[in-house]
């Protein structure tokens, strides 16, 4: 059995680990907080299918398939039924990436149909889609269902160090133990970089820090959404319209609270601290004007926010990569949020034959932007 420790239990290290469990190995998750508390904190994410980089559909149409065996198993709903809205000059880009998926059907949608489905949105004319199978991910109920499963792999110890002793074995170092396994895999998030050059791989991620408010939604907002008889869809809007580009948006279980974010974060100085706090109170202000031009049917004072930092790759805002050595595997990424049960079965795979499958390796650039 090969002994295997996952640092981290955020989404894709709660997927790891049991993918890998799934598979007979023996895991230890470690992880320094509450498991979901760092960038997969807050309530509820996008799942679409439609991404610049037509091979990270592939992997997006896997995933998707994976949610459902993840309902059946956990007997939970982890991804809404009620789609993905996308509106703005990118939408004809969209449907042509997505028109060799005929498991992944989308369509356009005339004005009146979108204002059906998300009475929350001012007037809009221009070019919008739907990606039926798309919809907001159940974060808390997908993060409580693994960590559930996982309980008795949990470790709560922060990992300081990670090494290779020898040819065959990885030590790990917590505050209060030291263990070897036959392979260790970080998915720290923002702790992976750091832990990862102690190893001696060097990973180029970037960090910043990110702001999403959630609003609630105005008399006539909540009368509009249970007028058409279904839940709200996500939204992704990049028509500038609004005064923004760049904006998602997603609705909470009840079907009312909407969270909304734009894309963009602010980055942290060398030393991990924020490099501008301000910037990151004008992104939550720019949220505010938004919602106020944009989503009339909410209400524009923020009832909840999440402020997270954020890992990118330098090659893409859907950037995602998987390094891998003599036994140490590491990911890094961003907005994979969507792609976790996938990633989960990657890296059990890659622990299990030493091969980073499909297109996750990190020289091929999985999820650069121009495609
Ligand atoms: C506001 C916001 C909106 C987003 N929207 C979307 C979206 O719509 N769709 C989408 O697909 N994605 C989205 N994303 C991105 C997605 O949420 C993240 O990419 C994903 O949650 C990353 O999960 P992870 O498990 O890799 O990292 P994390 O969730 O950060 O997990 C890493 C874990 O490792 C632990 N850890 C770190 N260092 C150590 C250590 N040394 N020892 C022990 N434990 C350690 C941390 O405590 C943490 O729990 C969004 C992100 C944010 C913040």
């Amino acid at each position: 059995m090969t002994r295997t420790a996952v640092v981290g239990a955020g989404i894709v290290g709660l997927a790891a680990a049991h993918a890998l469990r799934a598979r007979g190995a023996d895991v230890t998750l470690y992880e320094s907080g509450p498991p979901g508390g760092g960038q997969s904190a807050g309530q509820g994410r996008i799942f679409r299918h439609a991404h610049e980089d037509p091979r990270l559909v592939a992997l997006v149409a896997r995933s998707r398939a994976l949610w459902r065996e993840w309902e059946q198993e956990f007997g939970v709903e982890l991804v809404s039924p009620d789609g993905a809205v996308a509106i703005g000059v990118g939408v004809e880009d969209k449907l042509r990436t997505l028109e060799p998926y005929t498991d992944v059907p989308v369509r356009r949608l005339s004005p009146e149909e979108l204002h059906d489905r998300l009475p929350l949105l001012a007037g809009w004319a221009g070019p919008a889609m739907l990606d039926v199978h798309g919809g907001a991910i159940r974060t808390l109920a997908a993060v409580a269902a693994l960590a559930h499963r996982l309980q008795e792999s949990l470790l709560r110890e922060h990992v300081l160090s990670v090494r290779r002793t020898d040819a065959r074995s990885v030590e790990v170092r917590t505050g209060t133990t030291c263990e070897t396994y036959d392979h260790v895999v970080l998915c720290a998030g923002r702790g992976t970089a750091p832990l990862a050059r102690g190893a001696g791989l060097d990973l180029p991620v970037e960090v910043g820090a990110h702001v999403r408010l959630t609003f609630a939604p105005t008399d006539g907002g909540a009368r509009g959404g249970a007028a058409s008889g279904r839940g709200l869809p996500t939204l992704q809007d990049g028509s500038g319209a609004f005064g923004e580009t760049g904006v998602y948006a997603a609705p909470y279980p009840d079907g009312h609270h909407f969270s909304v974010g734009l894309s963009g974060d602010t980055p942290a100085h060398a030393d991990g601290g924020l490099a501008d706090p301000a910037a990151l109170a004008a992104l939550a202000d720019r949220t505010v004007a938004y919602v106020r031009r944009a989503l009339p049917g909410l209400d524009p004072r923020p009832v909840d926010h999440v402020h997270c930092w954020v890992t990118r790759l330098p090659w893409g805002d859907d950037g995602v990569g998987i390094w891998s050595e003599d036994g140490l595997t590491a990911l890094a990424g961003h907005n994979l949020f969507k792609q976790a049960p996938a990633l989960g079965e990657a890296l059990a795979e890659t622990v299990l034959s030493g091969t980073v499958p499909g297109h996750l390796h990190h020289e091929e650039r999985l999820g650069r932007s121009g495609g």
